[in-house]
């Protein structure tokens, strides 16, 4: 059996992951750490719940204590998951040790961040944003940076961050170790890979974590007029904590209102709120000060918050893959959860594909027949809505 005692670590890790109760590494620390260690790059297939975090900061804090030239810049997609690497990275450092880590995110004080770069942080773990903005600001000098985290490098790009991405790299030394960490490697992760990465280890947890802790899945055929009753339904019915997922920013406001009308008292996540009001939320959720979180996909990856007992999807995800982040949030570190999808009529295709999907990540060697959603363009989604409030406008006149 491999531990952490076989990597030659310091005697501060060492001592950290005895405090932290990492007794052994997981799956993907076994498979990256000895790897990184050697100035290896890696291409590595990993999610959220992996350990992922500790995969790739174990052998970073590493070679800072045992270097004084590395410096380390992990990028994420997500305020919310820079703040828990960079909490994950403070419980990894020696409580003794000088290192400092730093978080460059938006909707944060520019002045704040400013002033931390200024003391020459040895890891910054950041959001592609905020980052280039400091860049061009000249505040922020990667010159240094000589090893560089991709983390949940596919959420990166769906969320639009190629370019933004592809100009942080550009102010980087081109030695440097770099390390790709992403759910799934689809075709432009594998060309980014191709042209950032130096003959990459290519690394996979051949397990879906997710699927493999006991997470039980219902689900619960409705339609449009009795999903809030049925939602009601499953509340009351249920003891624990409770993350509830709905399609758009408006709605998880909408939601808690209306949970609020009938005495059930919970919290909406989502991007337009300030930095600190959305700490303060996970916070409050975090100590379970309220028992219900209502969320965009904002909080389908990266979240670790051990207590969620149950995931709601009270609406489908717009991506299929984010389905099994969304159900990840919940059964963490091998405890039980489970997972109830309100499927109503028009969410049977977008489900037939999930389906298909489980499979598939249940089953990784069996070939399946793609299938897309086919999208209706967004004019006409537009137009349609347009129509619709219209008509309502018309109709309350009348
Ligand atoms: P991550 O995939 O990095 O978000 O980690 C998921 C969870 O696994 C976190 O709660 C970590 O604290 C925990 N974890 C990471 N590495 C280990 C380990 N070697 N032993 C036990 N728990 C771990």
């Amino acid at each position: 059996m491999t531990t952490f005692l076989d990597y030659n670590l310091s005697d501060g890790l060492i001592k950290s992951l005895k405090y932290l109760r990492f007794h052994k590494p997981t799956e993907i620390q076994e498979k990256t750490i000895p790897i990184a260690l050697k100035d290896n790059d890696i291409l590595a297939s990993a999610e959220t719940g992996s350990g992922k975090t500790a995969a790739y900061l174990i052998p970073l804090i590493q070679k800072i204590n045992s270097s004084r030239n590395t410096y380390g810049l992990v990028l994420v997609p997500t305020r919310e998951l820079a703040k828990q690497v960079a909490d994950v990275g403070h419980s990894l450092k020696d409580y003794k040790s000088k290192l400092l880590i730093t978080q460059v995110v938006g909707g944060a004080s520019l002045n704040n961040q400013v002033s931390q770069l200024k003391k020459s942080p040895q890891i910054i773990i950041g959001t592609p944003g905020r980052i280039n903005d400091l860049l061009l600001r000249k505040s922020l000098s990667l010159k240094n940076f000589n090893f560089l985290v991709l983390d949940e490098a596919d959420r990166m790009l769906d969320m639009g961050f190629e370019d933004q991405v592809e100009k942080i790299l550009k102010y980087m030394p081109n030695k440097r170790q770099t390390l790709l960490f992403s759910a799934t490697i689809p075709e432009r992760i594998s060309k980014l890979s191709k042209k950032y990465l130096n003959s990459p280890h290519r690394i996979e947890v051949k397990n879906n974590n997710v699927l493999k802790t006991q997470i039980k899945q219902k689900v619960v055929t409705t339609n449009q007029d009795k999903k809030y009753d049925d939602l009601l339904n499953e509340i009351t019915e249920r003891r624990g904590s409770i993350l509830i997922f709905v399609r758009t920013k408006y709605l998880t406001e909408k939601l808690k209102k209306r949970l609020k009308q009938d005495t059930v008292k919970s919290l909406a996540l989502h991007g337009d709120l300030r930095q600190n009001r959305r700490n303060k939320i996970l916070e409050d959720f975090r100590k379970s000060k309220y028992r219900i979180l209502i969320a965009t996909d904002i909080a389908s990856r990266g979240l670790d918050i051990p207590h969620i007992e149950h995931v709601i999807n009270y609406d489908m995800p717009q991506v299929p893959e984010d389905y099994i982040h969304r159900i990840g949030r919940t059964a963490r570190a091998g405890s039980v959860g489970e997972a109830v999808s309100f499927i109503s009529p028009r969410d049977a295709k977008m489900w037939k594909i999930i389906e298909k999907l489980l499979d598939k990540t249940k089953n990784p060697d069996k070939k399946f027949s793609e299938e897309k959603i086919q999208r209706k363009p967004k004019e006409n989604r537009f137009k349609k809505r347009r129509n619709k409030s219209r008509k309502y406008y018309q109709r309350s006149k009348n």
